[in-house]
């Protein structure tokens, strides 16, 4: 879909106007100019005096006209900056109105693109606004459904019941720990995971970084009485490496990492369950690690083929029975809906056998066609739901979820998210992850140590974010893991230092 903008020259527009066209067309291109191979032209007109006063008309090919209109009041004190955020948001508004009506399509997250939805009611609550205003304001400014206000308002409660210090944790860290290989890549990955077989010397020297970086980052907690709030193995799968090498891996961790045992949890990935082995269970629960996550994806044989995950249905389950009787209370399992050639039955039969073994928490993603991804690149390979069907299985998943006493706890959207749907992370009471909600909700630094493992750091007393990534591939990343360690306690020591704490 190839869409003309008429009316608005400046530029700084363009982005928020993709972004708000890919949530309706697969493949859309804004132009900002009269463009004859258009599919569609908007005519925009915008009008600032005191307030912003938008329209726009859309016409189509047929010259269908779909129009819509909107004012704001402009802030009469406030920086330019702020003022243009304003004049966006009431384009943004029309925009999105006219692509509605012209679609038939409603977008239940409003004009909303960012990845993280919950952080703004977060934002609204600490700042002290009453929750039935803050409703209305992202209502109002972000057009969000009351539907999806209600989810956010159901996954802040949980998130506070389970953390009710989460807005005073900004002087502790929770560690992620990034381990990039899998016995074999599935075909929507693209996370830093590479084939293991065959690469014992490259296994041997990552894990020499690895443990190098854990002692110098633990050394530098430890000097400044610096807590750890919770600790997440994942990768990668962080089980595919030897029971041995996770035994001194988790040796480590307790030697360099200050006070381990009041840690608030440890989460260790075994996504693959062709990972799991009686020894390794052993080695988990040897070292505590409170959590784990078996990941089935599906429970339809043929998906597993189709997108290169090389185990079988029967191995998910007989290793989730495994790992229960090795004494593991607290596991995971991710559903993904919209896996190639999956509908409403395939996903049914998914909820059908995750109700034969009730996992602590479900993690329920929508396929996302990632840029970088092997199914991406070969697309026309792999055929996907309707958008409709896709919202279908999103409604069985909260109807299954809710019958069996999960709740909601964390949610996170992605750029071309299959229906511009969610991922949602639901739980039994109390077997919430705390490192899920520390990841979503952006209230303290997250150290990011071996490889593609990304650092969050966040200013204790400003809030400001700042992004620093390891090297992904094992090979740079055995190459210079001292450097990027040196780089992360330098900003560390920037933003813990006795002038940078909250008064
Ligand atoms: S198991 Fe996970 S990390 Fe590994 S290749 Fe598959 S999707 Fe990627």
């Amino acid at each position: 879909m190839r869409i003309s903008i008429l009316g608005i020259e400046d530029d700084r527009f363009h982005r928020p106007l993709q972004l708000i066209a890919n949530l309706f067309f697969e493949e859309s291109q804004v132009v900002m100019a009269n463009d004859a191979t258009a599919d569609v032209e908007i005519m925009f007109s915008v009008l600032i005096s005191e307030k912003v006063a938008v329209t726009a008309e859309l016409k189509d090919g047929t010259n269908q006209v779909f129009a819509s209109s909107f004012q704001k009041e402009l802030p009469s004190v406030g920086s330019e900056k702020e003022r243009l955020k304003v004049v966006k948001n009431a384009v943004s508004h029309v925009y999105l109105r006219v692509l509605q009506e012209f679609t038939g399509i409603t977008q239940k997250w409003g004009i909303l693109t960012g990845v993280r939805p919950t952080k703004l009611l977060h934002k609204k609550i600490r700042e002290g606004i009453p929750l039935d205003t803050a409703h209305r304001q992202l209502q109002d400014d972000y057009l969000i459904s009351d539907e999806k206000i209600q989810l956010m308002q159901q996954i802040v409660d949980r998130q506070l019941a389970v953390v009710p210090d989460l807005y005073s944790l900004r002087q502790e860290v929770s560690i992620y720990i990034g381990i990039p290989f899998c016995p074999t890549k599935c075909a929507y990955c693209t996370f830093p995971a590479y084939a293991i077989n065959g690469k014992q010397g490259s296994v041997d020297s990552f894990l020499g970084g690895l443990h190098y970086e854990m002692r110098k980052i633990g050394a530098w907690l430890k000097e400044k009485g610096v807590k750890i709030t919770a600790v997440y193995y994942g990768g990668g799968t962080p089980t595919s490496i030897t029971a041995e090498e996770m035994d001194m891996l988790y040796e480590e961790m307790y030697a360099s990492f200050p006070d381990v045992a009041t840690i608030r949890e440890i989460t260790v990935e075994a996504g693959r369950p062709d990972t799991i082995t009686p020894e390794k269970l052993d080695v988990l629960k040897k070292w505590n690690i409170d959590r784990i996550s078996i990941n089935p994806q599906s429970y339809t044989q043929e998906t597993l083929k189709a997108i290169g995950r090389h185990h079988t249905v029967t191995e998910t389950i007989d290793k989730f029975h495994m790992a229960r009787s090795a004494g593991m209370n607290n596991i995971n399992m991710d559903l993904i809906i919209g896996l190639p050639g999956e509908g409403v039955t395939e996903f049914t039969h998914s909820l059908a056998e995750t109700e034969k073994l009730l996992p602590e928490s479900l993690t329920v993603h929508t396929l996302s066609f990632k840029r970088a991804s092997e199914m991406t690149k070969n697309k026309e390979r792999y055929k996907v739901a309707e958008r409709s069907e896709v919202e279908k299985m999103m409604e069985l998943a909260q109807e299954w979820t809710a019958s069996h006493g999960y709740v909601p706890y964390y949610l996170y959207r992605q750029k071309n998210i299959l229906g511009n749907l969610e991922n949602v992370g639901y739980s039994l009471p109390n077997q919430e992850s705390i490192y899920n909600i520390m990841i979503m909700e952006e209230q303290q630094t997250i150290i990011g140590i071996g490889c593609g493992a990304s650092s969050k750091f966040i200013d204790p007393v400003s809030g400001k974010i700042t992004h620093f990534a390891n090297p992904k591939d094992p090979k740079s990343y055995n190459e210079s893991f001292e450097a990027y360690t040196d780089e992360k306690i330098k900003i560390l020591n920037e933003l813990f230092s006795a002038n940078n704490s909250p008064a």
